[in-house]
């Protein structure tokens, strides 16, 4: 078997989000954010449902207005999944949606007003045993901080968390995770490079405003692929203007390729040429989302041919190399043949199998 790379994690203090551990040696998290109008319940606990499914530990929601608190407090009566209440400004909002079941509170210390209602919020967090999550966003930078560096750059970023940690370490209070989210990514990870050395708290990652599904991907896992191969990072969240079930789905996709974590099916398929002796993409789509439902870390082989087939179906759990008919791998040999028409009902019928087997083993 090919030798996996470790990667080695920078030590951060541990937090509690409800039930789920942020930092330490806890596992890197995924995170997404509902769309829904808050006030909307019904539709936002749906969204976080999907989430769920899809593999999100936790999930935020936006809570502009008391009405949307109120809110918030039904849909926490709903759901499972510890939900992080995303606040700006109005410290009220805060206080209600602690006060409503939320497990963590996003909101930034230096933008909550006077000494008093900072205290306020601060002793709230505490009392509920809630944490708060800095995030410094470069689109929003304090004005005197964009005339004192020019333009967004790494320092500012850097320079505005601090102040936000700054108040509440006044206040001995220490149960926080900052983010620093720029859109472009160099400057991103300068940032939580700098932070990561400045302070021992868990960090979330994510690029701000990445873009669409495809290019807000490839944005996101160079960005975070290059932190979290650093060590840094201990939730993500992948920002998208796409349904935050797509934004979990990356998170995770980002997450198995650096062997952070492991979950449902890890599909390797050959992008297929002339010499594929079935359809692989078909076949890769079709099993893709037939097998959703599947949390269970298994590694799966689609390849088209003999060229990389072999080799690549041995490696993996499960497998099919390309030929006339098929050969299906089993724990890295061929187990049988299967002809085009029948590959995806036995692939499928394999893999279900095999996990079968594994929970009566275990
Ligand atoms: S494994 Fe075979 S079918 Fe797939 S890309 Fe390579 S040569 Fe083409």
């Amino acid at each position: 078997m090919m030798a996996k790379h470790t990667i080695t994690r920078r030590k951060s203090r541990q937090i509690r989000v409800g039930s789920v551990l942020v930092g330490g040696d806890a596992p890197v998290t995924v995170q997404t954010m509902t769309n829904t109008k808050t006030e909307d319940v019904a539709a936002t606990v749906a969204q976080i449902r999907a989430a769920k499914k899809a593999g999100a530990d936790l999930v935020r929601v936006s809570v502009p207005t008391i009405a949307a608190c109120e809110a918030f407090g039904e849909i926490r009566k709903q759901v499972d999944l510890p939900l992080i209440a995303d606040i700006h400004f109005n410290y009220k909002c805060a206080l209600k949606a602690a006060e409503m079941g939320a497990d963590c509170l996003r909101i930034n210390p230096g933008n909550i007003g006077s000494d008093a209602k900072v205290a306020e919020v601060i002793a709230c967090a505490r009392h509920h045993g809630v944490p708060i999550r800095i995030g410094v966003n470069a689109g929003s930078l304090e004005a005197e901080l964009q005339t004192k560096y020019g333009e967004p750059n790494a320092d500012a970023l850097v320079e505005s968390a601090l102040r936000h940690i700054e108040i509440l370490k006044k206040h001995n209070f220490e149960d926080f995770k900052v983010s620093l989210k720029a859109s472009e990514v160099f400057m991103t990870v300068q940032a939580y490079r700098k932070l990561a050395t400045l302070i021992d708290q868990p960090l979330h990652l994510g690029i701000t405003e990445a873009g669409s599904l495809r290019s807000g991907a490839v944005k996101s896992s160079i960005g975070l692929g290059m932190l979290l191969a650093d060590g840094i990072g201990d939730t993500i969240r992948i920002s998208l203007a796409a349904d935050p079930v797509e934004e979990v789905k990356v998170g995770w996709d980002i997450l198995k390729s650096l062997h952070l974590r492991h979950r449902g099916i890890n599909l390797v398929a050959c992008p297929s040429c002339s010499r594929q002796m079935f359809d692989v993409i078909k076949t890769v789509n079709e099993l893709e989302s037939r097998l959703e439902d599947v949390s269970e870390p298994i590694d799966l082989a689609v390849i088209g041919c003999v060229v990389n087939g072999p080799g690549e179906a041995r490696e993996a759990a499960l497998g099919v190399a390309g030929g006339r008919p098929n050969s299906i791998y089993v724990d890295g040999s061929i187990q049988h043949k299967a002809h085009n028409e029948q590959l995806v009902d036995e692939l499928e019928k394999l893999v279900r199998a095999k996990l079968a087997e594994r929970k009566a083993t275990a």
